[in-house]
């Protein structure tokens, strides 16, 4: 399958007719090739983005709306053939795939479909002074998306369609590693009847195509997720050039379990909060923390399930753990392994390579435990993302909130308690975006959603992402 860049509603190849190879991480086979995209691609979305802007910025709301959930309906749709494209570009389970993710891609067109026609702005009456001061929200011009391979086409979503629901035009660049949903959202735009040009799908190395998009200085602001060095590095480019910034990055997040939670549920919630995707979800609760008193039931309840989790092949209905998404990340993961073990850290389950039956080429890796004697180790401090967790035990609240926060991220935290008081203290005092008080990734779409320290700035989500892809204008008149 040869990819293309998806500009002013046209399929194109690379101007530079530069292509990098897409592997399937489920048998490591090469099966297609993507445009490695270069500035004069970039610039040409950009060209046809800017003509196409002064259109699109004095759309109706109600026409922009009802071409975003089309958009919506027709991802619903075509459900099947996206998340058999998923599936295969990132080893994720196939039925992950059609639950979660395209679900997810439509609801982000669906949400911000519908929440930018209950989008308003402020005005604020100057009393005594016979004036009156209004808010425009106008939408930015020509903005850039950029997103990871762990969650693919949701990530792309969550970002263009709030920013094309403001009135922006958008040039956006999924991962390299999964390209394909993203390049067969281009066809369904133009069934859409999204006006040509608004939006731009440009594929490539991060380096080369996401650094044109960074650089370039009429696009004017930069939505990214990625991990935390590219973020610093975007920051830097982008700085000078006074872009506006929005950065999801990486995270490191405690699990935090008393004993006085509902256990089965904990259970539960927490092989997933471990292991979904792979472990590849920036929520994931890396760093479990159990309290003393239920510390060995713990462990020998949670290995036993975590034993029971089946790894193997995306399309397997029976999988629970797919493969890793490419060759160079599951060294990374089996790295830290040892990394772990070199700590001190001693490994309850799993930690190795594992070889399926007829994809003896595939990139999978069993789900990990590794107990740890503390929170200071680069297993505890450094982001996997991969399925490997690590359990210790704690005494008390005020030692467990050091840990919690003794780490350079600050994206989500889980907390397991039915101590109302607890909840409350904690709540106030850990560092992080996001806090689940006895679930995890129970996600509504118009809350903030976003980290803190090296997880990130910014917020996306609901009216908040609205508010980053406009620019705020007062207007004041003395009447
Ligand atoms: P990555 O930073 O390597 O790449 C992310 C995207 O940025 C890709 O599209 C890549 O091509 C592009 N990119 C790379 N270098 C670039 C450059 N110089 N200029 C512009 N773009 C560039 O991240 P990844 O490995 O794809 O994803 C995993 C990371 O994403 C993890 O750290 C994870 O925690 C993070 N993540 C964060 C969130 C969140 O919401 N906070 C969500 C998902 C993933």
């Amino acid at each position: 399958m040869k990819i293309k860049n998806f500009i002013n509603g046209k399929f194109e190849n690379p101007i530079s007719n530069d292509w990098i190879d897409n592997c399937c991480p489920a048998n490591g086979e090469v099966y297609g090739q993507i445009p490695n995209s270069s500035k004069a691609d970039v610039e040409k979305a950009y060209q046809n983005a800017q003509y196409a802007f002064e259109v699109w910025s004095k759309t109706t709301l109600e026409e922009r709306s009802r071409i975003l959930i089309k958009i919506s309906e027709l991802l619903e749709t075509n459900l099947d053939r996206f998340a058999e494209a998923e599936s295969k570009d990132n080893g994720k389970p196939l039925s992950l795939a059609k639950a979660i993710d395209i679900p997810r891609a439509a609801s982000n067109f669906r949400f911000f479909g519908n929440a930018i026609t209950q989008f308003s702005s402020e005005s604020h009456e100057s009393v005594g002074q016979n004036a009156i001061n209004y808010t425009l929200r106008q939408p930015i011009g020509v903005v850039g998306c950029i997103s990871p391979w762990n969650l693919p086409l949701y990530l792309f979503t969550w970002k263009i369609a709030p920013a094309l629901a403001a009135g922006n035009c958008v040039i956006a660049k999924p991962s390299e590693v999964t390209p394909t949903t993203a390049y067969l959202l281009g066809e369904i735009c133009n069934e859409a009847r999204l006006p040509k040009g608004v939006l731009s799908i440009i594929h490539g190395l991060g380096n080369t195509t996401g650094q044109a998009i960074v650089e370039h200085p009429e696009i004017k602001a930069i939505s990214f997720t990625g991990g935390t060095q590219t973020g610093a590095h975007i920051a830097k480019i982008a700085a000078p050039m006074f872009k506006k910034l929005s950065l999801e990055l990486g995270g490191k997040n405690p699990n935090i379990i008393f004993s006085d939670c509902d256990y089965e549920d904990m259970l539960d919630t927490t092989v997933r909060s471990s292991f979904s995707n792979q472990g590849q979800i920036c929520l994931c609760g890396s760093r479990i923390f159990v309290e003393a008193s239920i510390y060995d039931k713990f462990k020998s309840d949670f290995i036993k399930k975590v034993k029971q989790l089946r790894v193997g092949h995306p399309s397997d209905s029976k999988t629970d753990i797919g493969a890793i998404v490419s060759k160079p990340h599951l060294e990374k993961v089996l790295n830290y392994v040892d990394i772990a073990k070199a700590e001190g850290g001693k490994v309850l389950c799993g930690g190795n390579k594992v070889s399926i039956d007829g994809y003896e080429n595939g990139y999978y890796m069993e789900p990990t435990i590794i107990e740890v004697p503390n929170n200071g180790g680069r297993i505890n401090q450094e982001e996997v993302f991969g399925p490997v967790v690590t359990i210790m035990p704690f005494k008390t609240e005020k030692e467990v909130l050091e840990m919690a926060n003794n780490v350079k991220y600050g994206l989500s935290s889980t907390l397991w308690t039915n101590d109302l008081k607890r909840t409350m203290r904690m709540n106030q005092k850990l560092q992080c975006g996001i806090v689940w008080v006895n679930t995890w990734m129970l996600r509504d779409l118009r809350t903030p959603f976003g980290g803190t320290k090296a997880s990130g700035i910014g917020r996306e989500g609901g009216f908040e992402a609205l508010r980053f892809f406009t620019e705020p204008k007062n207007v004041c008149i003395k009447y």
